[in-house]
């Protein structure tokens, strides 16, 4: 649904400082690889292009935005430090892509290709994310997938590697490329997700980025907007209005059944100890009466009955204990009446538990 209202019906996302922070880091680096030939630029061309390229939008106050003008430039130093002295040309930086998966074309933009000694392709994402990839983060990232696929179409050669480019901590996080059956999965999530968006759907899907830049058109959101409507304006609400009632009255009544039922488990409980320990079946109350019964379950054990009916060879008849197949059994003409008598023996009491009857009382005759 974030899609179909920023895509299609041209909803303005807000500025967030992290797509500014990002899109900075990304230029910077695409800087630092976009030379004809190497040497790459100097470091204090790189940083001069980060001051100059610095993207101020989202920031909550100018001391936020200070401290993370200083961090970018701290990371793009250690960047610097760590790729100039074995500095390789890629093969592709900021490559946008087209690809046709099963007739649905697909675009993109890949950070950086670069060819490996072995011939095969290495695939290059930066990410200014907090935390560290995981391996099991690599293993799913769809973005990925999606690249591998774009870079064996475009280029026709094998990918070999896929990494994530943790630019915070300079690390770059890698795995193996996805295989055949990987790659199938994600071109049919692709086919699926393209027709449902023929077919106009799009199921607000809660995530863990909820609630997006649009909430007020969300159904998980809306209602929020529609009470906060001033009081003039909330007339044609009125349906939502009478819903935060009901939302309440659910809440109140759900609650009282709660205390209800531990009260009637109370007095149940009462009943039955009373029951038990005057040994009496009805107790009465003024208006009502209510008859106590302990109502047994009855069943056999599988280690004795098997003891009994293996020596017959009677056992294959039940196999497992199956309490119908016994009863069979027991009906069975056919079977010695001694081992039917002895095997109504085993029968016992399995379990136990109390039960009672509530009836209003008889009027008394005059
Ligand atoms: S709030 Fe969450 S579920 Fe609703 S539209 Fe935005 S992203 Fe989708």
């Amino acid at each position: 649904m974030c899609y179909k209202l920023q895509y299609i019906d041209g909803l303005k996302p807000k500025d967030k400082w992290y797509f500014s922070f990002g899109t900075t880091m990304h230029n910077c680096v695409e800087r630092f690889f976009k030379v004809s030939t190497p040497p790459p630029p100097t470091m204090e061309e790189l940083l001069q292009y980060y001051e100059q390229n610095w993207l101020s939008a989202g920031y909550e106050s100018a001391e936020e935005e200070a401290g993370y003008r200083d961090y970018g430039r701290d990371i793009l130093t250690r960047f610097w430090e760590i790729h100039s002295p074995d500095f390789c040309m890629p093969v592709a930086l900021e490559r946008n892509f087209y690809i046709d998966i099963d007739g649905i074309k697909l675009r993109g933009i890949i950070d950086r290709v670069d060819k490996l000694e072995s011939g095969g392709l290495s695939i290059v994402d930066y990410k200014t994310n907090k935390e560290l990839f995981t391996a099991a983060y690599l293993e799913e990232d769809l973005q990925l997938t999606i690249y591998q696929l774009a870079a064996e179409q475009t280029w026709q050669l094998p990918v070999e590697r896929l990494t994530l480019y943790h630019l915070r901590s300079n690390t770059a996080c890698s795995c193996s490329p996805r295989d055949e059956a990987r790659l199938e999965q994600a071109r049919r999530l692709v086919v699926e997700v393209a027709d449902n968006i023929v077919q106009e759907k799009f199921p607000a899907v809660e995530n863990q980025y909820c609630p997006c830049d649009f909430p007020e058109h969300c159904p998980y959101y809306r209602h929020q907007y529609i009470i906060a409507t001033p009081q003039p304006a909330r007339q044609e609400l009125l349906p939502g209005i009478a819903a935060v009632d009901a939302v309440e009255r659910y809440a109140s009544l759900q609650a009282q059944i709660k205390e209800l039922q531990m009260q009637l488990d109370e007095a149940k409980q009462t009943i039955i100890e009373f029951c038990q320990a005057e040994e009496l079946n009805r107790v009465f109350g003024s208006e009502h009466e209510i008859t106590y019964k302990l109502i047994e379950r009855l069943g056999f054990n599988e280690d004795d009955v098997k003891a009994l009916l293996e020596p017959q060879g009677l056992w294959e008849k039940v196999l497992s204990l199956d309490q119908s197949r016994l009863k069979q059994l027991l009906a069975d003409e056919e079977i010695a009446g001694d081992i039917r008598d002895r095997l109504e023996s085993l029968r016992h009491i399995m379990s136990a538990y109390p039960q009672l009857y509530l009836k209003k009382r008889a009027e008394e005759e005059e």
